[in-house]
């Protein structure tokens, strides 16, 4: 609500966006797609509780946050998986302090969600960029946050990879219909995944514009509704 970032550079101020607005509903599945530099991940981060606002505040389910916490889940570019670990343990880490027993159900059916049950004790060099990323889904999932936050997660991928965890995080939408705000900056992702896309431009930064995707899922890449929806936007 209201959200302000000023970056200061030499000590001259740098406003990145003034009185950002955006209302995501419970169970949506939220892109923000924009041009280099207009602030997405400033945006994202914010939300995250990683940086903080200047001006604005976030509010999750009715409760201003600040700082970051469990109800919000994050996935980045890269999955920051730690090596010495293996899959299970990757996961199992994010939920310390519970039970030893339940880390390892949760963690189990998380990682089945995301089609690792064969690989949860292989280490992170053993396996490829697309099943790192998946592990780092499955355990911003495993602490059951109310919303997911993505920021351009298959944007390190090559195509075929890419397009495989496209199919990947439809499923896991489709099945835990939790609330996702995905940034990216390609507009056939957007198109494929999300109910609504937000649009953002640069200088000053601001939301453009917003749409709503209404086609029946799963969508792949190649459905020709979108690439029409892709001409449009
Ligand atoms: P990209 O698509 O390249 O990831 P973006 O939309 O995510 O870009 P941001 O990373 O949010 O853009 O950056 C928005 C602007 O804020 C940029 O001009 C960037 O240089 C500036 N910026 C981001 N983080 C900082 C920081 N910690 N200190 C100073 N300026 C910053
Ligand atoms: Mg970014």
């Amino acid at each position: 609500k209201g959200v302000s970032k000023i970056f200061y550079k030499h000590d001259e101020p740098f406003h990145v966006f003034d009185d950002i607005n955006l209302n995501v509903e419970t169970g949506q599945f939220v892109s923000l797609l924009g041009p280099s530099g207009c602030g997405k991940s400033t945006l994202l981060n914010i939300i995250a509780g990683l940086e903080q606002a200047t001006k604005g505040e976030v509010v999750v389910d009715g409760k201003k946050v600040e700082g970051p916490g469990p109800e919000r889940g994050v996935v980045f570019q890269e999955p920051a998986l730690m090596p010495w670990l293996n899959v299970l343990e990757n996961v199992t880490f994010a939920l310390k302090g519970m039970d030893k027993a339940k880390q390892k159900e949760i963690a189990l059916q998380h990682l089945k969600l995301v089609h690792l049950s064969k690989f949860i004790h292989s280490y992170p060099h053993e396996l490829s960029g697309g099943m790192r990323q998946r592990v780092a889904i499955a355990r911003a999932l495993a602490m059951n946050p109310q919303v997911l936050l993505m920021d351009e997660p298959f944007g390190a991928l090559d195509e075929q990879t890419r397009m495989m965890l496209h199919r990947e995080l439809s499923y896991i939408w489709m099945q835990t219909k939790k609330t996702i705000v995905f940034v990216t900056h390609n507009i056939r992702e957007a198109v494929q995944l999300s109910d609504r896309i937000v649009l953002m431009g640069t200088r000053p930064g601001r939301i453009i514009e917003e749409f709503e995707v209404n086609l029946p899922r799963p969508r792949q890449t190649t459905d020709p509704r979108v690439a029409a929806l892709e001409e449009q936007i």
